[in-house]
């Protein structure tokens, strides 16, 4: 049979003109959704990221600000940037591209963020809210995760979901929003005994371990959803995610390919956000 290919590309352009559309009635109010994004010292990476950030809010008709500042930059002159855009009423989200110089005292500047600005969802307060359940900005990609769960047709409530992968900024959020959705869910990592056998009990895998192929066919159910978050670029300079799609491709019911699968959906949830905030900081409903 061969598994659904979960087409993020796709999906991610579909949730695009659902924002645009959105934004284009608040423009009719005179509301225009903006993003600042602050991008310090010269990671090439990080550059491309921002740059795709900047040509997404100009799709969207998003008003937005970059802030290119030098490696050199004091985490002073970073906090005090910081303050003047959340007290910025043009700027509905703040984003400040990471990794950070490490002079630079990462959380301090997060912290530093307004939370009702905080359009990636790492403060700890936003953190909290997602534990809650209270309706805060989600962390983007996993937010993506879940939609391409849901847009590829996957009822995820009294799902076994097993996530691989523990970090702050994909593996427990994920699991913390599939909670939401009222999977049972199983949270595994490097020091997980028998991580094939608790993956192989799953109808929804994600992956999320920056390792590349880690995962094949022996740790999928037949038929079971494989989301892969992983990115890793191989020696020959191939991209591949954390799970061996193509072994996986037969008895996966559904996979996500890499490129074009959770990639995608990163930046257009970063969108999603920023119109949310926007509407809410103009007291609409969201
Ligand atoms: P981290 O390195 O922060 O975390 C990796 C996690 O995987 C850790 O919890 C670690 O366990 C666990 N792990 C590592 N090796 C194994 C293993 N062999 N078996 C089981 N668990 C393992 O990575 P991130 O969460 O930041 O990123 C994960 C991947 O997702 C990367 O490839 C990254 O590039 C990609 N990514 C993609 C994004 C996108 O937009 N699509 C956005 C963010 C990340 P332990 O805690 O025990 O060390």
């Amino acid at each position: 049979m061969g598994a659904q290919v979960i087409n993020g590309k796709l999906i991610s352009d579909t949730i695009r003109e659902e924002v645009k559309v959105e934004a284009a009635k608040l423009q009719q109010q005179g509301i225009v959704p903006g993003l600042a994004v602050v991008l310090v010292g010269e990671d090439p990476a990080s550059k491309v990221y921002v740059g795709s950030k900047e040509k997404a809010c100009q799709q969207l008709g998003f008003y937005s600000e970059v802030h290119r500042l030098g490696a050199d930059t004091t985490e002073q002159q970073l906090l005090a940037l910081i303050d003047k855009l959340n007290n910025q009423a043009s700027i509905n989200g703040i984003l400040v591209q990471l990794p950070l110089p490490k002079h630079i005292n990462e959380k301090a500047v997060i912290d530093a963020i307004r939370v009702d600005k905080d359009v990636d969802g790492f403060h700890p307060e936003s953190v909290g809210n997602l534990v809650i359940g209270d309706d805060s900005l989600l962390p983007c990609t996993p937010a993506g995760v879940i939609e391409l769960i849901k847009r590829s047709g996957t009822e995820i409530s009294g799902k076994h979901a097993v996530i691989i992968g523990r970090s702050n900024i994909v593996g427990k959020p994920v699991a913390m929003l599939l909670l939401r959705e009222n999977a049972t869910v199983s949270i595994c990592h490097s020091r997980t005994a028998n991580l094939k056998e608790i993956a192989s009990q799953a109808d929804i895998v994600v992956a999320a371990i920056g390792k590349p192929n880690a995962i094949d066919r022996s740790y999928i159910k037949p038929g079971a959803v494989v989301i892969d978050v992983g990115i890793n670029r191989l020696p020959d300079g191939k991209l591949v995610g954390d799970v061996h799609y193509e072994d996986c491709l037969e008895t996966a019911g559904a996979i996500t390919p890499v490129p074009g699968g959770v990639g995608p959906m990163t930046i257009t949830m970063l969108m999603q956000n920023t119109l949310k905030a926007a509407k809410k900081a103009h007291g609409l409903s969201v």
